[in-house]
C-alpha cells in the first residue's frame, strides 16, 4: 500500500505555532512518534529551532523501527546503524503539555530524506488507510477506551520498582473516588486542555484501575489522541507523587487494562452513520454487519497489532470480558465486538462497534489501520458474520462452540504473529519493510519474556508502558 503524503506546512502555521509557544511560556517542543515495540518516544527541539525543523524535520537513526520494549535492537535489513529518516512534526497536532509546563509536543510522520513517507512509519499507513477508506465515500469516527491503573513507585530490592496501587476500591464503588480525586480533576484538565474532551470517569474493578474516556474523533486524530493520552496519564501522575501504567496486566490476578476501540464508519456526502439501520433488531445496518464480518475475518491476525506485547495475553482471556472468542453481540461484554446499543434519542448517530481486543502496548496507528482495512475489507466482501451471539462463550463446552464456529483466539503473542504472517489483506497493507521489522521487533520480545516469570514480565510492562 502505499503510505499516504503529509500536507506541506504554510507560513501561517509557522507563525501560529510560534505564537502559541512564546504565549505558553514553551522552550522545548517534544517530536513524539510511537514505535514498533508500541512505546511513544521523542526528540525534543529547542523552541527557537521549531520554525525551521517544522520543515525539515529532526534526525532519526532508521535503526530505532527495530527497537524492542527493552531496546533491544533487532537485525533487521535495512534498519542497522547506517540510515536516517527525519521526524516531521504534524503542526494541527501541536499542544502545549499541562503536566510538563514550559514543554509541547506534536506527532510526527516518518519521512524519508527526500520528505516521501518512509516504508516503516505507522503515522503515514494509518494516514493512507484513511484515504483508501474515503475513496470508498467513508471516514471513520474513532475512539479509544483506555484503562489504566493508579499506582505508587516503590523501589524494588533489585531489579524492577513495584506498582502498588492507590487503592483496593470496588468496581464503580464510590470510595474509588476517594483516593484518586486530585490526580483524577487534573488528568481532566490536562486532557481537555490539549482538545482531548474527557466524556466520563470512573474507578474501575481492579485495585487503583480508573477509566477516563474522550471523545470520539476522526481515525488520525484519534490515533493521535491515544498516543498523548498515554503521555498525559504517566505525566499528571509523575507530578502527584504517583505512578500509573496502561500496561495490560500490571498486577498478576487482577483485572486488565484494556483500550477498547469504538469505530463508525459516516459517508463523506450525507454525514450518516453507515452502520446504522432502524429497522434492524440490533440497529445494524447490511454494512454494519458486512464490517462485523471483515473485523471477525482478521481479528487473529489483526491481534498481533491490537494486543501487541506478551503481556497483552495475560489479560486476553475467558470471562475478564477482553474478547477472548472469536464472536460478536449486541451489548457482549465477552465478545470481541460488540455492537454496541445506541441512546435512545440519538439512535443514528450513536450506534457503534467496539473492539475488545485492544490494549494500549498496541501501536495506535498500526492497530487502528489494521482494524480499518479489516471493516473495508468486510464491506468490500459482503462479508456475512454469522449469527449474533449473545451468550457468554466461556459458558459452552468446547464442542458447542466448535458448532457455533466460535474460536479461542491466539493464546500468546507468538501465536497471534504466526496468524499475522498469514493474514493476506493486513500483510500486503504493511508492507515488507514493516511487516519484516515489527515481527523481528515482536518475536525477540517474545524470546526476552518466555522464561521470566508472571510478576517480572508485569513489572517489565509497567515499567514501560
Ligand atoms: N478491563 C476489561 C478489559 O481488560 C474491560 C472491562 C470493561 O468492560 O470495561 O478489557
Ligand atoms: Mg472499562
Amino acid at each position: 500500500m502505499e503510505a499516504g503524503d503529509a500536507p506541506a506546512t504554510s507560513q501561517a502555521t509557522v507563525d501560529q505555532i510560534t505564537a502559541r509557544c512564546t504565549e505558553a511560556g514553551v522552550e522545548l517542543v517534544r517530536f513524539l512518534y510511537v514505535d514498533h515495540a508500541g512505546l511513544v518516544r521523542g526528540k525534543a527541539a529547542a523552541t527557537r529551532t521549531v520554525p525551521q525543523r517544522l520543515g525539515t524535520g529532526i534526525g532519526l537513526t532508521v535503526a530505532m523501527q527495530a527497537m524492542t520494549m527493552l531496546d533491544q535492537l533487532q537485525p533487521v535489513p535495512g534498519l542497522g546503524p547506517v540510515g536516517e529518516i527525519r521526524l516531521v512534526p504534524d503542526p494541527q497536532t501541536f499542544t502545549p503539555l499541562p503536566y510538563a509546563p514550559g514543554a509541547a509536543a506534536m506527532t510526527c510522520d516518518m519521512l524519508t530524506l527526500d520528505g516521501t513517507p518512509w516504508a516503516a512509519c505507522p503515522r503515514s499507513l494509518l494516514r493512507a488507510v484513511v484515504g483508501e477508506l474515503a475513496a470508498e465515500g467513508f471516514a471513520a469516527q474513532v475512539a479509544y477506551e483506555p484503562e489504566f491503573s493508579l499506582g505508587r513507585r516503590i523501589p524494588g530490592p533489585a531489579g524492577a520498582d513495584e506498582f502498588v496501587p492507590v487503592d483496593d476500591s470496588r468496581c464503580f464503588a464510590t470510595t474509588g473516588f476517594g483516593e484518586a480525586h486530585e490526580f483524577v480533576l487534573d488528568l481532566v484538565r490536562a486532557l481537555n486542555a490539549q482538545g482531548l474532551l474527557v466524556e466520563q470517569y470512573y474507578p474501575e474493578l481492579s485495585p487503583g484501575q480508573q477509566e477516563v474516556s474522550i471523545r470520539h474523533a476522526p481515525a488520525l486524530r484519534a490515533a493521535d489522541d491515544m498516543a498523548l493520552y498515554r503521555e498525559t496519564v504517566r505525566g499528571v501522575a509523575r507530578r502527584h507523587g504517583l505512578w500509573a501504567t496502561l500496561a495490560p496486566k500490571p498486577i498478576v490476578g487482577a483485572a486488565g487494562n484494556g483500550a477498547h476501540l469504538h469505530v463508525s464508519l459516516w459517508d463523506l456526502a450525507g454525514g450518516r452513520n453507515v452502520l446504522y439501520d432502524a429497522g434492524n433488531p440490533l440497529r445494524l445496518s447490511d454494512t454494519g454487519y458486512h464490517v462485523v464480518g471483515g473485523l471477525l475475518a482478521h481479528l487473529p491476525g489483526l491481534l498481533a497489532l491490537t494486543c501487541a506485547s506478551v503481556n497483552s495475553y495475560r489479560r486476553l482471556q475467558p470471562r475478564s470480558w477482553s474478547g477472548a472468542f472469536r464472536c460478536y453481540g449486541l451489548d457482549n461484554r465477552e465478545a470481541p465486538v460488540r455492537v454496541v446499543s445506541p441512546l435512545r434519542g440519538d439512535e443514528a448517530a450513536s450506534v457503534n462497534l467496539e473492539v475488545k481486543t485492544v490494549d494500549a502496548t498496541a501501536n495506535p496507528y498500526l492497530a487502528l489501520a489494521g482494524v480499518l482495512l479489516a471493516a473495508l475489507d468486510g464491506i468490500r466482501n459482503r462479508t456475512d458474520p454469522g449469527e449474533p451471539f449473545d451468550e457468554d462463550p466461556a459458558d459452552l463446552s468446547d464442542e458447542e462452540r466448535e458448532r457455533r464456529g466460535i474460536a479461542r483466539l491466539p493464546e500468546t503473542l507468538g501465536l497471534a504473529l504466526d496468524v499475522l504472517e498469514r493474514d493476506r489483506l493486513l500483510t500486503a497493507a504493511l508492507g515488507t519493510t514493516r511487516l519484516r521489522a515489527y515481527t523481528a521487533v515482536k518475536r525477540a520480545e517474545v524470546r526476552a519474556f518466555a522464561d521470566v516469570d508472571a510478576a517480572a514480565e508485569c513489572a517489565a510492562h509497567v515499567s514501560v508502558f
